[in-house]
């Protein structure tokens, strides 16, 4: 049975400054992170007796949890309904409709919010099971048990002071915290916040609401309710985000543009905080996912 892979953590340092430890999540089976909340929660249900072969799986999402959960539905014998908002890069929808799934747009002025709504009227009307990204904390468990584990010991006694992650479910960051702490590291959560500077229009990008896709503000219940006592927020600019994802893909890494505002904000952490030696971000998907948009157009 096909599960998420241990990704390489490697040290990458784009100025000549001290590294910055990148877990290469875009080298999961379905080319994002997101391959751990599908086979967690879903695998879970499955074994639980909540969710049965044959049932219809929904979920609401821009794009990149739509296309994990498409290909593991299609390995466990599950219908994947993925609905989103009007706008989404065609790489996506066709990403998805490939492993057999079903697209459901909604209109693209009422952003996630009118997906989450067209999500739970589908899982009526189909008796369907909801994964719920944003609110189940088995989005986080998924990286607290696994992605934080592969980082404490690729560094085994090295303690990482730092984890740094944009926010979209909050599973990322939340479940790599909660997951590093419990190796006894005083780890501190660092928020990458993308400051807009309207670089792309959010129908352009396949973003439900800001310029980096896949990172949102204010939707994630799972960030909201687990209340981070060590917390550092970084914002990023728009710009900065992108020129530094171009940077990465020149020094070879093929990354989308959350991977460089990730990045982005650990060398400014680095520099704001030079106590905090040992940081590690992630690499959330690949940059063939936005070929079409203006990331990509010089
Ligand atoms: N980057 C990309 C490309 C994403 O799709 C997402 C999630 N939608 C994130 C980053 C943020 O990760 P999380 O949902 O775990 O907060």
């Amino acid at each position: 049975m096909l599960s998420p892979l241990n990704t390489p953590l490697v040290p990458i340092s784009l100025d000549g400054g001290s590294p910055i430890y990148a877990k290469l999540e875009y080298l999961q089976p379905s080319g994002s992170t997101k391959d751990r909340l599908s086979f967690f929660i879903l695998g879970k249900a499955i074994r639980n007796g909540t969710l049965k072969r044959g049932q219809s799986v929904i979920e609401a999402s821009s794009g990149s949890t739509s296309i994990s959960l498409a290909m593991v539905c299609a390995h466990l014998g599950l219908k994947f309904i993925a609905v989103m908002p009007e706008g989404v890069s065609q790489e996506r929808i066709k990403s998805i409709t490939a492993y057999g799934a079903q697209v459901v747009l909604t209109p693209a002025s009422e952003g996630i919010l009118g997906s989450l709504s067209m999500c739970r009227k589908l899982a009526v009307e189909h008796e369907g099971f909801l994964p719920r990204q944003f609110e189940n904390l088995d989005n986080a468990r998924a990286h607290q048990t696994q992605t934080a584990q592969e980082i404490a010991h690729e560094l085994g006694t090295q303690c990482i002071d730092a984890f740094v992650s944009g926010v979209g479910t909050g599973g990322t960051l939340v479940g790599n915290y909660w997951g590093l702490r419990d190796f006894g590291c005083p780890v501190s959560a660092v928020l990458a916040k993308p400051v807009s500077r309207q670089l792309i229009s959010d129908v352009e990008c396949c973003s439900f609401s800001g310029k980096i896709p896949g990172v949102v503000d204010g939707l994630s219940t799972i960030y909201r309710e687990a209340k981070i006592d060590h917390l550092i927020e970084i914002e990023v600019d728009d710009a900065l985000a992108i020129d530094t994802t171009k940077k990465l893909m020149k020094k070879g890494f093929p990354v989308g543009p959350s991977s460089g505002l990730n990045f982005a904000a650990g060398e400014i952490l680095r520099e704001k905080h030079p106590h905090l030696k040992t940081i590690v971000t992630i690499f959330p998907d690949r940059m063939d996912r936005y070929f079409s948009t203006p990331l990509f157009a010089q």
